[in-house]
């Protein structure tokens, strides 16, 4: 008999009265005076759980479902019925069950059917996915996984493995972590050049972004995108860093900062277009977790066009502003967590794009000015999580490219296949970053980055 999942037997009305075959997880037990049990029965393809009528002539009724406690793993035959009086419209009658694996110790098995704090729940990352939150969390991060190269395909799109081991600092914030074969055994301790000796000859990193390799396959293809993940040694313990995290780069040939702005906004609201239409279930399950109203926040950020601000006007405000904040702002310094709170929680209440920063404090990469100071650069900013998207045009000129890696003191011999891509049939174009944790973060309304992704890692913390 095929095993059916319990996403398809809610959707499948033509079931009723069909005998049926399950495998899951037990939620909870009630059992009544009537000689009854009722069990819960999940197997994480939907957010629902199916509620199960066991009757007391079961064989085993006595020997197993009467031990049976949230964890246990089983296997149902019975037949679907309606069911009455209930939320759910349809429950299962069982026929028969079997116990695949039981709970040892059930008194200290941590995922019980309460409701545990999300602190508690990441010191069990292996069990965590039983629960509710986590198992939504993880199909929400599945749906917008598929949805983004869905929509990237749409678009004409090509999607570009760019390496994970690299020897260029792309962001040039240093914040890398450095990859070596070399260890106390192989060290030549005589040896002056360490670095010859290591495996690749060269100093060498897990990337911190696509985006250089990305540019290489604009200019040939037009429309390509990465997505995957990314590394940074930021020793910031805050709750939107990771240290590893995943990253859609999309990078566009012909495009200028106004167009790649424009797509940037199209993109995001197809994304949490189609959440709601596909992950409604979810969706409600936060609102309730967390008393808020998301499908009415997911409505205006789909429907209330992004609010756009010049850099510069943005540090008049926060200067207007700055008994609010523990810092005075000049122009020239980058903003600070607080001053993107108050920009979009409380002075304009939306998703904002503040455009063109200040050359000094943003990536030698990005598009100069024709003001001289400032680069063709972009930051989408989420209320309650911050930067969500980080972009730009690219500088496509030569001179202008050369004078920028002086600049920064980058050594120009590592950038001559970057610099080529600028003296072959150089293009303007334009791309940006999107962090797939913090996105997950605005749908969900999760507070902590470290609940959006499997396996969190962060600074002083690799386990599992
Ligand atoms: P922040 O200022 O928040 O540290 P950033 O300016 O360093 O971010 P970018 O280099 O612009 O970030 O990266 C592009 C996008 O990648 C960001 O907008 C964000 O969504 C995501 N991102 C960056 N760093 C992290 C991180 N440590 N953990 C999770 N996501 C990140
Ligand atoms: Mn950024």
């Amino acid at each position: 008999m095929k095993i059916l999942t319990i996403k398809e037997i809610f959707k499948k009305k033509t079931l009723i009265n069909k005998k049926i075959f399950i495998k899951g997880w037990v939620h909870t037990r009630r059992d009544s005076k009537k000689g009854f049990s009722f069990l819960n029965i999940y197997d994480g393809s939907c957010i629902n759980s199916i509620q199960i009528i066991v009757n007391n002539k079961i064989k085993n009724y006595k020997k197993d479902v009467l031990k049976l406690t949230t964890g246990c793993s089983v296997s149902v035959i019975g037949i679907i019925i309606n069911s009455i009086g209930r939320e759910q419209n349809i429950e299962i009658k069982a026929y028969s069950i079997k116990v695949i694996g039981w709970i040892n110790n059930p008194e200290t098995y941590p995922i019980s059917s309460k409701k545990h704090s999300m602190n508690f729940l990441r010191k069990f990352s292996h069990l965590r996915p039983r629960s509710r939150i986590i198992g939504s969390v993880s199909r929400i991060r599945h749906t917008l996984s598929y949805e983004i190269h869905n929509f990237m395909n749409k678009n004409g799109f090509y999607w570009i493995s760019t390496p994970l081991i690299t020897s260029l600092d792309t962001e040039g914030s240093g914040n890398m972590f450095n990859i070596s074969t070399l260890n106390e055994n192989n060290i030549s301790y005589k040896d002056k050049n360490l670095i010859k000796n290591n495996f690749f000859g060269k100093e060498s990193f897990l990337t911190v972004s696509g985006q250089l390799n990305a540019e290489s396959y604009a200019c040939a293809l037009s429309k390509v995108y990465t997505f995957g993940p990314t590394f940074r040694a930021e020793k910031s313990n805050t709750r939107r860093h990771l240290s590893e995290f995943w990253m859609i780069e999309p990078e566009i040939a012909f495009v200028s900062l106004n167009e790649i702005i424009l797509f940037a906004e199209n993109m995001l609201k197809y994304l949490v277009t189609s959440i709601l239409n596909q992950r409604e279930d979810e969706i409600n399950f936060f609102s309730k977790y967390w008393k808020i109203d998301l499908i009415y926040r997911l409505n205006k950020f789909i429907n209330d066009k992004f609010i756009q601000i010049e850099y510069s006007e943005v540090i008049k405000i926060l200067q207007k502003n700055y008994k609010l904040f523990n810092k005075n702002i000049r122009w020239g310094e980058d903003l600070f967590s607080e001053h993107e709170r108050f920009l979009s929680e409380k002075y304009f209440n939306s998703t904002i794009i503040i455009k063109n920063f200040p050359k000094n404090i943003k990536a030698f990469y990005m598009r100069l000015n024709d003001d001289n100071k400032t680069v063709a650069s972009l930051d989408i900013i989420s209320p309650g999580i911050g930067e969500i998207v980080g972009g730009s045009q690219r500088e496509e000129r030569l001179d202008f490219l050369d004078k920028q890696i002086n600049s920064f003191k980058l050594c120009k011999k590592n950038y001559w296949w970057y610099r080529d891509l600028r003296r072959y049939g150089t293009v303007p174009h334009s791309g940006f970053g999107l962090g797939l944790e913090r996105l997950i973060m605005t749908i969900t309304g999760i507070k902590n980055i470290r609940d959006t992704i499997p396996f969190p890692r962060t600074p002083y913390n690799i386990n599992f």
